[in-house]
């Protein structure tokens, strides 16, 4: 399948960040797999015209609400009137700092497929469950919880994201990466059935230029989600151009 690697700009850029989408659409020409961009709501719109139809552009999150009185939320819709293609479901920092849970998670999935959008669904464990041997679990029961049943190789993604992994410059080995994928991969078939069998599972956490090759050509890896290193385009260039062209 072609892989995707997808950019998570979290909470960074201003409209002079633009300039880095414009390098991005420069460079792209011979990339071997699916780009995504997701830059925080308040640059969707305008990131939507920088890369003029050459990459999509995606949201962070959305309400699980259509519409109505919840100040400060953007809807499903509202990314997708933005120019949004996708949007990132269930990052550990929501569930973390906002209190996501799984079924809330949930929601926001069938929210953003009412709309139109595509999902990219994260799960991951702590340092704690790592830790404890519990990751296996944990990602069971995310899958189990943050999944509904609908999805499709079409209108979602999940990425595997080591909460211990994020920003800080540590990666799981090569072999727990596959190991955890190929686990990911049995869980969604297992609760969702064979229409889940084709579903990108994308490794995110501390991706760089220095390790994109080794982890975006594994087997069981269909791409990535990349966070501090998607920030400046000569950076993210050189993980998209780490996939080997089949
Ligand atoms: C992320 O935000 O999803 C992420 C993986 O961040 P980083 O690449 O900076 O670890």
């Amino acid at each position: 399948m072609r892989k995707l690697v997808a950019g998570n700009w979290k909470m960074h850029g201003l409209g002079g960040s633009l300039a880095e989408l414009q390098a991005l659409k420069r460079g792209l020409g011979t990339a071997a797999c699916d780009v995504l961009v997701c830059p925080p709501a308040s640059l969707l719109a305008r990131a939507y015209g920088v890369a003029a139809g050459e990459f999509p552009v995606g949201g962070q999150d959305c309400s699980q609400h259509q519409s109505g009185a919840f100040t400060g939320d953007v809807s499903a819709a509202m990314l997708k009137d933005a120019g949004a293609t996708t949007v990132i479901l269930g990052h550990s920092e929501r569930r973390q700092y906002h209190g996501e849970t799984d079924a809330l998670v949930a929601d926001k999935v069938k929210a953003a497929w009412a709309a139109g959008l595509s999902v990219i669904i994260c799960v991951g464990e702590t340092d704690a469950q790592h830790e404890a041997g519990r990751a296996h679990m944990v990602c069971h029961d995310q899958i189990r919880g943050s999944v509904p049943s609908g999805a499709s190789p079409t209108n979602t993604a999940i990425a595997y994201e080591p909460v211990w992994a994020i920003g800080t410059g540590k990666t799981p080995t090569m072999a727990e990466i596959a190991n955890m994928h190929s686990h990911l991969r049995h869980c969604l078939v297992e609760a969702l059935g064979e229409d889940t069998a084709g579903v990108r599972i994308l490794y995110g956490g501390s991706v760089n230029p220095s390790n994109a090759a080794e982890i975006l050509n594994l087997f069981e890896v269909d791409g990535a989600l990349v966070g501090g290193a998607s920030l400046k385009a000569s950076d993210f260039l050189k993980i998209i151009m780490a996939i080997k062209p089949f």
